[in-house]
């Protein structure tokens, strides 16, 4: 059976947008599209009877938006039903509304202009701010400035559509993600949006899968298309070939059998029946990404991949530019930590150099080209420091091979912590330090390593890719990238083992730990901390919740006594079945 990738990298009909409400859904198109609103600049005759139509046109404005309110309230959690009660306080800002009058009786202009050119101001100054955040404010506030024209010109919207339809648009405003929900809609898509603009929160709280940001969707779909919408993995196919309906049927079916009861799991511990309690974080690739980690109950980042940053900067951000991203994100957690991993650069991520090395993924990579790039290495260094202020960040270094290694990087950071107590700059002066641990030579000497730092995260993507001696990204090879090969199994049993006994804090954040057939095995293991993408959390720890301790340890020992991938794979399988736990491997 292919998997995800497989089924994506075939496909020659999808569409690549920003994974923002999970989910898969398969259904027909319609394209939202709202009309265009012409602003009239003329001047006016009667003032009483323009500043009476403002007057009538904010109230109607009101009125509207209370509705929606109180849809919302009834619809999801009262903290994000608040963007709507937001909305009427600003129809309510005196400051605004008296500018506004004051404005159509000196200057005698229609009100819709003078409404559209006050608040445009407003909008302007948000996207100055140059923040994702502020510009997806100013697009909550273009929908205020829009109702309150469109109620001048006295025109109707549209909120009702035909039922179980995906919605295909240019851009969302909250108010229209709420009111087509009462359509049931499978699925949203937009050109535009982040991760964090309304409609994509909005489409979290309602459990309707979303996919933003694809720039061009409603160019390339048409109404009536059929398209499946993945919004685990942000994907859209047009038009699905047999293959591909199957594949996501399949997919989608057994996702509404996994999603029966996920929600109430939320507030609850991830703890197993016979009470040990694991710690489950989030792996946050994109830094949008934080308010899903949020909203599924991570209790913290395990793994905030800053490569990503270069990709979003378009270069090397300075040390003021990181310093504020990773400030941000520390205090949107506040208290939970964030690990930052400094810039895994190398391998088959981003291109540093212009040469090319004859083996990218041996070569200069990781930890070997920071310490190659003082400098880089530093700013970095100095704007996690900086952002430390508040004590819940914590710093970890990719790509380990060995002792040399980690003892120049300690010497680089306390240099750098020396260099900021001369500028006088605050930060947390005991911040942990911790290491990857992802290439063999590191996970063999894993005691003397953890012996050197804080805390030790097991990367078992590239541990598996180089215990293996197998591409992680070569499909000729995909066979021998085993995960449960006794080699891998025994590897991470020993790391474990070996940090704990340095007396240093274990986790895990390779993608293995999102893997539902792995988590039994790993927890038996002693595994106390797993990070894995937020999406994912609310299924691992239903897993956690359903098994015994003791259970996973005499797991652990059966697989760890087995020769080969199979046997550990159908011992695991009997697992599943033997404790009645639905087997939910490979789902996303
Ligand atoms: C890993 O190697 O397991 C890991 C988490 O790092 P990345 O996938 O970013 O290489
Ligand atoms: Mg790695």
């Amino acid at each position: 059976m292919k998997n995800f990738k497989q089924i994506f990298k075939e496909a020659a009909n999808k569409i690549a947008g920003i994974a923002a409400a999970p989910g898969i859904v398969i259904g027909k198109v319609y394209l939202y599209s709202k009309e265009k609103l012409e602003i009239k600049d003329g001047t006016v005759d009667n003032i009483d009877e323009a500043i009476q139509n403002f007057n009538e046109a904010l109230e109607k404005s009101k009125k509207e938006l209370n509705k929606i309110f109180s849809i919302a309230k009834e619809k999801m959690e009262a903290n994000r039903a608040a963007i709507f009660e937001a909305q009427v306080m600003i129809l309510d800002d005196p400051f605004l509304i008296d500018n506004i009058r004051d404005r159509i009786i000196n200057e005698k202009k229609q009100p819709e202009y003078i409404v559209n050119d006050e608040i445009s101001k407003y909008q302007q100054l948000m996207n100055k701010a140059n923040e994702e955040y502020m510009s997806e404010r100013a697009n909550d506030i273009e929908d205020i400035k829009n109702r309150i024209i469109r109620n001048l010109q006295k025109k109707r919207w549209q909120s009702k559509i035909t039922n179980d339809i995906i919605v295909v648009a240019d851009t969302l405003t909250p108010a229209d993600t709420i009111l087509l929900s009462r359509s049931n809609v499978k699925g949203f898509v937009t050109d535009h949006g982040g991760i964090t603009s309304h409609a994509a929160i909005i489409s979290r709280s309602l459990n309707i899968p979303a996919v933003v940001g694809t720039h061009n969707a409603t160019k390339q779909i048409k109404e009536e298309d059929t398209i499946i919408v993945d919004g685990f993995h942000g994907y859209i196919l047009i038009n699905p070939t047999e293959e591909q309906t199957n594949f996501f049927r399949t997919k989608a079916d057994h996702l509404v059998e996994l999603q029966r009861g996920l929600e109430e799991l939320k507030d609850k511990p991830a703890q197993t029946i016979d009470g040990k309690e694991i710690t489950l974080l989030a792996n946050v690739d994109v830094t949008g990404e934080i308010e899903i980690v949020v909203t599924n109950g991570a209790k913290g980042i395990g793994l905030y991949r800053t490569e990503q940053l270069l990709e979003e900067f378009g270069g090397f951000p300075s040390e003021q530019e990181q310093a504020e991203v990773y400030e941000k994100l520390a205090t949107r957690i506040y208290p939970a930590p964030l690990t930052i991993r400094a810039f895994d650069i190398g391998g088959d991520k981003f291109k540093f150099f212009s040469f090319a090395e004859p083996n990218p993924f041996l070569g200069l990579r990781g930890i070997r080209l920071l310490l190659e790039n003082e400098t880089l290495f530093k700013t970095q260094i100095k704007a996690v420091l900086r952002a430390s202020k508040n004590k819940n960040i914590q710093l970890m270094l990719p790509m380990v091979t060995t002792l040399g290694e980690i003892r120049k990087s300690l010497a680089i950071i306390s240099k750098c912590k020396e260099e900021l107590r001369a500028e006088k700059i605050s930060f947390d002066r005991n911040i942990r330090i911790g290491i990857m641990i992802e290439v063999p030579a590191a996970a063999v000497m894993s005691y003397e390593l953890a012996g050197e730092v804080d805390f030790v995260s097991i990367g078992t993507n590239d541990l598996i890719q180089y215990l293996m001696a197998v591409d992680r990204g070569n499909d000729l090879v995909s066979d021998l990238y085993q995960e449960f090969n006794p080699s891998v199994v025994r590897t991470v049993s020993h790391i474990i083992k070996e940090t704990i006994r340095a007396n240093k804090t274990i986790s895990i954040c390779g993608e293995m730990a999102a893997d539902t057939l792995a988590i039994p095995l790993l927890i038996g293991l002693g595994m106390p901390i797993l990070s894995l993408a937020p999406a994912t959390i609310p299924y691992a720890k239903r897993i956690i919740r359903s098994i015994s301790f003791q259970k996973a340890k005499k797991l652990a020992d059966d697989c760890l006594a087995c020769s080969s991938e199979k046997e550990i794979t159908d011992r695991l399988e009997r697992f599943f079945v033997e404790n009645s736990i639905t087997r939910t491997r490979n789902i996303i």
